[in-house]
């Protein structure tokens, strides 16, 4: 590797804005180091300190992408000359940890909630009075009864609930519902993602949405194409779909005012390739939404984003530490790193869809001589690895004096919840650092927890 000031750290892509580790560096001791404004972590030492599989929450982090996401909207509205306004609402299911929830809702987030349970947590949260009751709640997800019976009670309240119909039995029951609603429409339109159009079963097609006709107190056209889209022409195509089919249903629904065009920004997980950069992607919305307005004489419709991988998965990274080390049968040239935490249990995407992330080393930085690892977790199950899609993740070589800890970065969407408890391991410890402090916001699980989830 080229002599290089800060060689080690853009080798390991730290400190790069495109790629969201502009809060990490490297210490002169080779240390992993997060900054936070003008305080910063020792990762390796906290690692010492607390023990491994950890996961360290950020929710600083939280805070500053939905301020940027809200005030890069607001600039773009006004620089282009938009008329509707924009709304974020944080998708619950991609990380309901109330440590990521509450840094998101203090930065003016709104809610999208996909279960009677989520919904549950925003009712304890109105009641205990922390929530400002102009909080606009979202509801997707099969509406069941006790779903239905929250939302009434809680635009009871005076909150605003948009429950989003997405079928004929909801349109039917929604028929006595006093309060706003949206309705999901399954848009006839491919774009390049993991998600099988084939296996769309979300909402109306477009052709049975103008077929409603009058939709009783609709307000929101509402849309999730798909998640870690990749490119902006994967925002631009569905959105002038939307934006056709908004115009023709206003024609008999004149309530209809907003456009919620869901999920979808994606994370440079892999840390090979830029996407996007959140300025030219909200460009391009608000440009798209305008044009194919004004080209229609429609009045532009209020916008939502409902980007929960964007605002979450930068903010959480989880730390293993190496157990031991053992040869790879048939591929010679790489070891096995045996680490003391499971990524089925924990990263579930790496095995449920070949998530790929950014791994590496967490002390032992500035070392150039690196092995190349394929990484086993601790469960006794062969689908417990990360291979990096069967090529290899360089890291230092262990060595006996001296603990080798991992990171796995952006790992704050989804995998909480999808977590698991596989070969009965116990669940990582959580940390939350903030204000140059740690705190333990869930201890490590003690085989009595982990017993007693299973009827001990
Ligand atoms: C999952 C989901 C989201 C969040 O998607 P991201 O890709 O994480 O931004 C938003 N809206 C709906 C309806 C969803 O189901």
């Amino acid at each position: 590797m080229k002599k290089q000031k800060n060689g080690q750290k853009k080798f390991w892509r730290l400190g790069l804005e495109e790629f969201d580790t502009q809060i990490f560096d490297i210490s002169k001791d080779g240390d992993l180091i997060v900054r936070e404004g003008n305080y910063q972590y020792n990762i390796a030492a906290i690692a010492r300190k607390y023990g491994t599989p950890t996961e360290i929450l950020f929710p600083t982090v939280i805070e500053n992408r939905v301020r940027d996401l809200m005030e890069t909207f607001t600039a773009y509205i006004k620089v282009l000359g938009y008329k509707g306004k924009y709304r974020y609402h944080y998708p619950m299911k991609v990380n309901q940890n109330r440590e990521f929830v509450l840094p998101a809702v203090a930065e003016g987030a709104n809610l999208d909630v996909a279960s009677a349970n989520e919904l549950f947590l925003v009712k304890r949260m109105i009641e205990q009075d922390r929530f400002n009751n102009k909080i606009r709640v979202i509801c997707n997800g099969p509406k069941s009864e006790r779903y239905m019976e929250l939302i009434e009670e809680l635009r009871g309240k005076g909150l605003t609930v948009i429950p989003i119909i997405e079928d004929m039995v909801e349109f039917e029951r929604m028929k006595k519902f006093k309060g706003e609603v949206g309705i999901r429409v399954d848009l006839s339109v491919k774009i390049d993602s993991h998600w099988d159009k084939k296996y769309n079963r979300f909402g109306f097609t477009e052709t049975e949405l103008l077929e409603l006709g009058k939709i009783k107190n609709l307000s929101v056209l509402h849309y999730h194409i798909s998640s870690q889209v990749e490119s902006i022409e994967g925002f631009v195509k569905p959105l002038k779909r939307a934006i056709e089919l908004y115009a023709q249903m206003r024609e008999k629904n004149p309530g209809l005012d907003t456009v919620d065009i869901g999920g979808g920004a994606g994370i440079p997980y892999n840390k090979n390739k830029r996407l996007y950069t959140l300025k030219n992607l909200v460009q391009r919305i608000i440009k798209t939404a305008k044009e194919e307005c004004d080209k229609r004489g429609v009045k532009h419709p209020n916008l939502i984003t409902e980007w929960g991988r964007w605002v979450v998965a930068p903010a959480q990274i989880t730390l293993y530490k190496v157990l031991a080390e053992k040869e790879v049968l048939n591929k010679a040239k790489n070891i096995w790193y045996i680490v003391d935490g499971s990524f089925m249990n924990d990263l579930t995407d790496t095995w449920a869809l070949k998530q790929k992330w950014h791994v590496i080393p967490v002390n032992n930085m500035n070392e150039k001589k690196l092995v190349h690892t394929w990484l086993a977790g601790s469960s006794c199950d062969s689908d417990d690895k990360y291979t990096a899609g069967g090529s290899h993740v360089s890291l230092p070589k262990r060595t006996e004096d001296e603990d080798l800890f991992l990171a796995f970065l952006d790992t704050g969407a989804y995998q909480d919840a999808l977590a698991s408890h596989h070969c009965l391991l116990s669940s990582p410890l959580k940390l939350i650092a903030q204000n140059g402090e740690i705190k333990v916001a869930r201890k490590r699980e003690t085989p009595e927890e982990v017993g007693r989830q299973f009827g001990w």
